[in-house]
């Protein structure tokens, strides 16, 4: 087998990272001994690995910098309408390769680091990954706000807000720790504290000079001069700033995230010696509110201090907004206090002007509801809006504070589950913040008035668009709040944002037909190809150029050459030495030694009832099954590999983890299977672990059940990459399908119609498992303890929510799955048939571009022009 190339050596072979120019890389070693010396304070007899990664680091953020401040001023002079996108998620991942491939800087500073006698891919595994988010929704889908129709995203859009020239803002949570770290122990999932900013973080700046108060509690006074809050308790929220440079066009947009600081008279009031200590030490209690992630992925856990998150965020960026409408050539002086309502045509998301807060209200307050819609958005969770700082900060009547809210605000749906929705309990939001809900109450009384006007008499229809719910517990449904505080309300893939019509919204629907749209999502190409697959970008780059990173429609052009034998061999290449090349990475990190030959079969995301790891497993044991039973025919040889992270406190996902290594165990040591089926579970999946498995797999499990997921991302992050999808109709995969032509992907199983017919008719479990033998006996096995030697009941509550209350329905789609499972092994013994599959998949892939997202939201939400155009570089790059 030949060696493959190190990245070192590919590198050098290729453009699309950016050429190596010889002077720069003189610059950078003289920049990187001088980081090493002033920065890190260390010499070369001492340093550490840690300090090399961060000289590195330090010597590519020099050229950020020119590059940052200039956007900036940029934007003063031209005052744009800004985009501000808030996210109490942004998984982003890694930031150094990101930030060299963008400013063309890879080549050199490989070079430089080479010349250096380093190791520049050894340097960048030190960088922790920021995990502030849980999965694809943080990542790809922020949540906007826009302006006058603002909406949202996350980490790839950020990526092509800035790619696309857009004055664009990220608003999210620094929290302390991000999603946890996943360690597997005998089996289980173990969660550890995800530590990431231990060793500083070279990527962000403190700003505390816009430092801003937020307040919780207190109480309403209504007064003859007004509504007052008052006897609050205030936090402040301290700004840390992240640049996020665009693709080679010299704009560096800003990220900027909150941390929670008590203020220095925190419990201070009544101050003695015994009192001081204390109230220094309860400073931790204020501070905790961005200590840590939490890290529930489609759940709602309606916990108090999530709350205070969501508040948080929106409070102190709806003041920054605020503040930096009112320094702007537009905003600044007479014309805000005057007239408001320019807001939404200028500033998108900008919401706000006017003068100082008012102290009873705690500055941001007010806007809060607007955002709320932005963050509501991306974020499974929505924020709580709330329209109250508007009224008191504004001094606006709240029909027209409530018009500039719903004229910036627009509403993303990320999910229809049910249990994902947030809807807070009344007495906790009473309590939080008393007057915001008292605007939502004011809100929802013009709202059911309205709505009383169309349809006299239909008191169901009054119950069932409330913003408040009724019940043992009274609640505020978010997601209606949204709606009613939006322009725009959009689902994120096209099936998606049918049945948020047809169902979860129906009745808004009917009423408002107009605001609902639909934007597929998509992933940025540069992330999820460039940086991630170097060797396939280059080959694509060899036959259409290198534009298709910019405009990933012109990946079509590569249909001309899907039957030209050097594009097949050369794809089947690229995949093949990504695969020797994870294989490597798994046998010196996990100890586990696979099959580089074998069909690299990958299931990685949350794990979730939804997303059916389960039905995974059914088709592994049925595999495992028939091996045993007739070992000498000619099997298709699969590593079947499968990583996600259950949330802490999900039993049954937790309880997958352990199915799914314990049939591993004994899959893995059957000396009668050998190679020919292995079955390993990826510890702690992550954005850098998805870098490296995507490249390297051959399929793609995308097997939800029809209508419940909204869109995934993972999806169409393999498709670029190079792998078929075996999947359902469901979410993006639709669209999936449509683009790269139906025969080229291995759909399967139930549509969303037979979904609801089944609902209606009833599903019966048991009889599928009555009336398939090869189910029966995978399902006798679990429940035996064929896998669970030391405890033959240690499935019993999988095998019982299989058999007698499987929201999802795993056993109706199992006889569809196993049947093109085996389409699957056919095909791939066929490798040319198999590669013209994949071209026509890659081909296929232009619509996935987050580019095309963020340019869909711009135009029809935000009322915005993208534009591919460079702004002017600094004179000296490192300035
Ligand atoms: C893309 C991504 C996801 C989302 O995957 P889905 O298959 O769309 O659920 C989750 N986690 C990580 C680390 C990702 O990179």
């Amino acid at each position: 087998m030949p060696k493959p190339l190190t990245d070192q050596e590919k590198r050098k072979q290729i453009s699309v990272r950016g050429l190596a120019g010889v002077e720069n890389v003189s610059d950078l070693k003289t920049n990187f001994n001088r980081h090493l010396h002033f920065t890190l304070v260390k010499d070369r007899n001492v340093a550490t690995k840690r300090d090399y990664y961060f000289a590195l680091a330090n010597t590519v953020r020099d050229h950020l910098v020119g590059r940052w401040i200039r956007t900036q001023q940029h934007y003063y002079e031209k005052d744009p309408k800004r985009v501000y996108y808030l996210s109490l998620e942004f998984y982003m991942g890694r930031t150094l390769q990101n930030t060299m491939v963008n400013l063309a800087l890879e080549n050199a500073c490989d070079e430089a680091t080479y010349q250096l006698g380093l190791d520049m891919e050894e340097l960048q595994d030190i960088e922790e990954d920021a995990g502030l988010g849980n999965g694809g929704s943080g990542q790809e889908n922020p949540h906007l706000i826009s302006p006058s129709p603002p909406p949202v995203l996350s980490a790839c859009f950020l990526d092509s807000m800035a790619s696309l020239g857009l004055a664009a803002y990220g608003y999210g949570i620094r929290y302390e720790f991000g999603i946890f770290n996943q360690k597997i122990v005998n089996g289980w999932q173990v969660e550890e504290a995800d530590d990431w900013l231990r060793y500083g973080n070279p990527w962000e700046k403190a700003r505390p000079e816009y430092m801003r108060p937020v307040h919780f509690y207190g109480r309403v006074e209504h007064t003859p001069d007004g509504v007052k809050w008052v006897d609050t308790q205030v936090v402040l929220a301290l700004p840390y700033d992240t640049p996020v440079p665009g693709y080679r066009n010299n704009v560096v947009n800003t990220m900027r995230l909150w941390s929670a600081k008590a203020p220095c008279d925190f419990n201070l009031k009544d101050f003695n010696v015994g009192g001081y200590i204390q109230a220094v030490l309860d400073r931790n209690l204020a501070e905790n509110i961005s200590r840590v992630l939490y890290p529930n992925d489609n759940f709602f856990e309606g916990k108090e201090l999530r709350l205070k998150q969501e508040y948080f965020v929106v409070a102190a960026t709806l003041q920054d907004i605020v503040r930096r409408f009112k320094s702007s050539k537009f905003g600044s002086t007479e014309v805000v206090r005057v007239d408001l309502s320019t807001l939404p045509d200028k500033v998108s998301g900008h919401p706000a002007e006017r003068h100082p807060p008012s102290p009873d209200m705690g500055e941001g307050t007010v806007l809060v509801p607007l955002l709320k819609q932005k963050c509501c958005t991306k974020n499974r969770s929505p924020l709580p809006l709330t329209i109250s700082f508007y009224m008191h900060l504004c001094v606006l009547p709240l029909s027209q504070a409530w018009d500039i809210v719903t004229r910036t605000c627009a509403y993303t749906n990320h999910t229809v589950l049910p249990e994902a929705l947030e809807r807070w309990p009344i007495d906790l939001f009473q309590n939080l913040l008393p007057r915001h809900l008292e605007i939502i109450f004011e809100i929802n009384r013009r709202h059911l008035e309205r709505i009383a006007n169309l349809y006299p008499g239909d008191h169901d229809r009054l119950r069932r668009m409330s913003l408040v719910e009724e019940g043992d517990q009274k609640k505020i449904n978010m997601a209606h709040l949204c709606i009613v505080g939006s322009h725009a309300v959009n689902g994120v893939a096209r099936i998606h944002s049918d049945i948020i019509k047809a169902t979860l919204f129906k009745d808004f629907y009917e009423v408002d037909p107009h605001k609902f749209q639909n934007k597929t999502n998509g992933i940025t190409p540069r992330r999820w190809l460039v940086m991630c697959n170097p060797g396939l970008a280059e080959v694509i780059a060899e036959r259409i150029g290198e534009d298709y990173i910019r405009d990933l429609d012109q990946l079509k052009n590569l249909l001309e050459f899907v039957d030209d034998d050097s594009l097949i061999r050369d794809i089947a290449k690229v995949k093949q030495e990504n695969k020797l090349k994870f294989s490597a990475y798994l046998e010196e990190h996990y100890k586990v030694k696979i099959n580089p030959n074998s069909m690299f079969d990958v299931q990685v995301k949350r794990i979730h009832e939804y997303k059916r790891q389960l039905l995974n497993c059914l088709h592994i044991i049925t595999l495992y099954n028939r091996i045993k039973k007739e070992p000498n025919k000619n099997w298709t040889p699969r590593t079947i590999m499968i990583g996600g992270k259950a949330a802490p406190g999900y039993h049954t996902a937790k309880l997958i983890i352990r199915l799914i290594t314990a049939v591993g165990d004994i899959v893995n040591h059957d000396e009668v299977v050998g190679d020919r089926l292995k079955v390993i579970f990826l510890e702690n999946y992550k954005v850098t672990l998805a870098e490296k498995i995507i490249p390297a797999s051959d399929l793609s499990e995308q097997i939800s059940t029809a209508g419940t997921e909204a869109s995934g991302t993972g999806n169409m992050k393999f498709m670029l990459n190079g792998a078929l999808t075996i999947g359902t109709m469901d979410g993006a995969n639709v669209e999936m399908a449509e683009e790269a032509g139906e025969e080229n992907l291995f759909i399967f199983g139930m549509r969303v119609d037979d979904v609801d017919a089944m609902d209606k008719s009833g599903y019966d479990a048991m009889e599928y498992y009555n009336r398939i033998p090869e189910l029966k006996l995978a399902m006798d096995q679990i429940a035996g303890g064929y896998f669970s030697p030391d405890q033959h009941d240690l499935f019993k509550d999988i095998v019982n929510m299989l058999l007698h209350h499987d929201r999802f329905k795993v056993f109706a789609d199992y006889e569809a799955y196993i049947k093109c499972q085996d389409k699957v092994s056919a095909l791939y013994k066929n490798p040319k048939e198999w590669t013209k599959m994949v071209i026509h998949n890659i081909a296929g892939c232009g619509k996935f571009s987050s580019d095309r997202t963020i340019s869909q939201y711009a135009r029809e939400i935000w009322g915005m022009e993208p534009s591919l155009e460079r702004i002017p570089a600094p004179d000296d790059p490192r300035q």
